[in-house]
């Protein structure tokens, strides 16, 4: 029976493992897909809502960059509506105070620089030679006579006539008080002599203004901001400086006196155009070719840019801070969301950020600038997409849990169905099996009664006497199969009566007949006094103690010594078979009851065993509300013990 156990096994093996894994096939192969389709999904969302938004602000970077390139184009129409007719200081400061451009260089109709120039205003000429002059100079260079040269000079003014000369005698006149330390006489000559209309154009020898000359001078020596001859010179400087109209003064003077104008009163006097001139100074300085066209280029100085005005005749000087200042003014009123920022990078520099959303080049001037949209915080980006992902996430996983557990469902009712499957097979092939022994040995017995003619009586009676008890072997056997077939469909009808502990133990005994009657075989029979009724079906209970006794007989070398007993115990009626037999180890002792376990197959069958009989006793059992346990060792014996509840405490 091992044997056959064994093969049942592996058949089982073989049945159960294309079974599960086409049922792990089923839950991992959707479980895959679902994932892969999962991540792909998951992926492209990323993509889609990247271009969802690069379409989005796609539109409104063109936008942008048509208005970037409106700007521009009115710049250069600011610069074609110029009136040439204009003297080239006057062109410059309204381009700059219009803010056209960051610096302006002027061009005459030769192409050479009108404002700011590099040659003076006018051709140069000699200083005053005469000999009250070099009187006058050595008292002031040779021997520092101040006071006296002061009134050398004071002389000459008052003798010359031209403008120019009786301005350069005050100058001087004014320079020395000053060095004699008598500046405050120095500055009324200004204030009287010098501050009128009729010395406006003076000039010196290198074409600088006289007036404005001694103005800052005597700024220089006031140095007090609140005093008023301070005020009334500084007003009159800061007019003269910020009026560009003719006589305009050469660039170099005017950038000079008003930087020391804004260093001596900071806080008042602001020039708008300073920057503009001192960026133009640059320009000139570095003697930039004047640009070709109206494509705004770099100029060579570093962050500079120019472009050349649609007349030819100027050129218009931008910083790049300028130029992406105009186009954030202009971003920032384009709507764009807070995160958004546009990077405006001009030709061949590198972005400041390696990826950007959208790019776009901006066309006209700005040829060759590029609009470069990013996306501040791009997490944002992702909360779009996450928030289709979680459903996604949802379907799927809701997808793979419905697949787990149909699948579960569907291994459940495989597995019942294999269980029920193996045990239908299990049943034919143990019946048929088990049939066969007994009806084999009936068989050949009639045979040989039927062959044998002269058989005597003895014999015959001894035949008889074997055909009888292979008989009740089968009768035994079949009986088994009925009760386990009625167990399973759930037929087994039990006739519950109040019973005698003592009765069951009497009839099971008398149902022995003289099984256990041979010399080698002792059965010790104890029976508590006065047990109390149990509510049971006697015939069933008999069976339990039948089994068990069989058992105890099947499994016991001779001498046995079994005993059987009945005793109350915690409520329960104990019935006690023991033996001194074979035994069980504490594994198989565990399995006993389990349907068509045998543990020696070849022992069972002479004994006319087919492993249903325990799992039978116990199915009663529990019918009866009770437990059966064992207690065995190996080699040395087994105790079964049955417990019925007694019929008081069986509600
Ligand atoms: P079987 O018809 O084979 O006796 P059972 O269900 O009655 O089937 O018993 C199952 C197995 O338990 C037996 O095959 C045997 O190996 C073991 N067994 C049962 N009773 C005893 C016992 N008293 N002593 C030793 N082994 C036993």
């Amino acid at each position: 029976m091992a044997g056959r156990a064994l093969k049942t096994g592996v058949r089982r093996d073989q049945r159960l493992w294309p079974v599960l894994m086409l049922l792990l096939l089923a839950v991992i192969v959707p479980t895959a897909c679902v994932l892969w389709f999962m991540t792909e999904a998951m992926r492209n969302e990323r993509l889609a809502v990247r271009q969802r938004l690069k379409e989005v602000y796609h539109g409104q970077l063109v936008a942008l960059e048509q208005r970037v390139r409106e700007f521009w184009r009115e710049k250069l129409e600011a610069l074609a509506a110029v009136d040439l007719q204009r003297s080239a200081p006057e062109i410059f400061a309204g381009l700059v105070n219009e803010k056209v451009a960051d610096g302006v260089v002027v061009f005459d109709a030769s192409g050479q620089p009108a404002y700011p120039s590099r040659l003076p205003p006018r051709p140069a000429i000699l200083p005053p030679d005469s000999a009250d002059w070099r009187h006058a100079r050595e008292l002031e260079f040779e021997r520092a006579d101040y006071a006296a040269a002061a009134g050398a000079y004071a002389r000459i003014a008052g003798e010359s006539s031209g403008v120019d000369s009786v301005a350069l005698a005050r100058q001087a006149q004014i320079r020395c008080l000053v060095k004699a330390g008598d500046s405050q006489t120095g500055i009324t000559v200004l204030t009287d002599e010098l501050m009128v209309d009729e010395f406006r154009r003076a000039t010196n020898a290198k074409g600088r203004f006289i007036v404005p000359d001694v103005q800052g001078l005597a700024l220089q020596v006031i140095r007090d901001a609140q005093d008023a001859q301070f005020r009334l010179i500084a007003e009159s400087l800061r007019s003269r400086l910020s009026d560009y109209r003719d006589p305009a003064l050469p660039a170099g003077q005017r950038r000079f006196l008003m930087a020391l104008l804004q260093s001596l009163s900071p806080d008042e006097l602001i020039f708008p155009t300073l920057e503009a001139e001192r960026l133009t100074a640059r320009y000139v300085d570095a003697e930039v070719p004047a640009p070709g066209n109206t494509t705004l280029l770099p100029c060579g100085l570093p962050d500079v840019w120019h472009l050349a005005a649609p007349t030819g005749r100027i050129a218009a000087i931008f910083t790049r801070e300028t130029v992406v200042n105009d186009i954030r003014m202009l971003t920032a009123s384009q709507g764009l969301p807070a995160d958004v920022t546009v990077e405006v990078v001009p030709p061949g520099a590198p972005p400041s950020r390696a990826s950007a959303l959208e790019s776009l080049p901006v066309g006209g001037s700005l040829a060759g600038w590029r609009l470069m949209l990013h996306v501040e915080d791009a997490r944002f980006l992702d909360t779009a997409a996450d928030r289709q992902i979680a459903v996604y996430l949802w379907t799927g996983l809701l997808a793979v849990v419905v697949v787990a557990i149909l699948t579960l469902l569907i291994a459940g009712s495989l597995r019942g169905q294999m269980k029920l499957a193996r045990l239908k097979n299990d049943l034919v092939a143990t019946v048929s099996h088990e049939l066969k022994t007994p009806l084999a040995s009936m068989r050949l017995l009639v045979d040989s009664l039927l062959d044998d003619e002269k058989a005597d009586e003895p014999q015959v009676r001894e035949y008889l006497q074997l055909i009888a008890r292979e008989n009740t072997r089968l009768s035994h056997l079949i009986d088994n199969f009925l009760t386990f077939s009625r167990m399973q469909r759930g037929r087994q009808v039990f006739r519950i009566a109040e019973t005698r502990p003592a009765e069951i133990v009497t009839m099971a005994v008398d149902a022995l007949g003289d099984k256990f009657s041979s010399p080698a075989c002792r059965l010790d029979v104890e029976i508590a006094p006065d047990l109390p009724m149990i509510n049971a079906d006697a015939d069933a209970i008999v069976t339990v103690i039948l089994n068990l006794l069989d058992n105890a007989h099947k499994y016991t070398e001779d001498p046995k010594c079994i005993a059987l007993r009945a005793y109350p115990k915690n409520g329960s009626i104990c019935f006690e078979v023991q033996d001194n037999g074979m035994g069980l180890s504490p594994r198989n002792a565990k399995r006993v009851f389990d349907r068509f376990f045998q543990v020696d197959d070849r022992l069972s069958r002479a004994g006319g065993g087919c492993g249903l009989g325990l799992s039978i006793v116990q199915f009663v059992v529990n019918a009866h509300g009770g437990s059966i346990s064992v207690d065995s060792e190996l080699g040395r014996g087994s105790t079964f013990v049955v417990q019925i509840p007694v019929a008081s405490s069986l509600s």
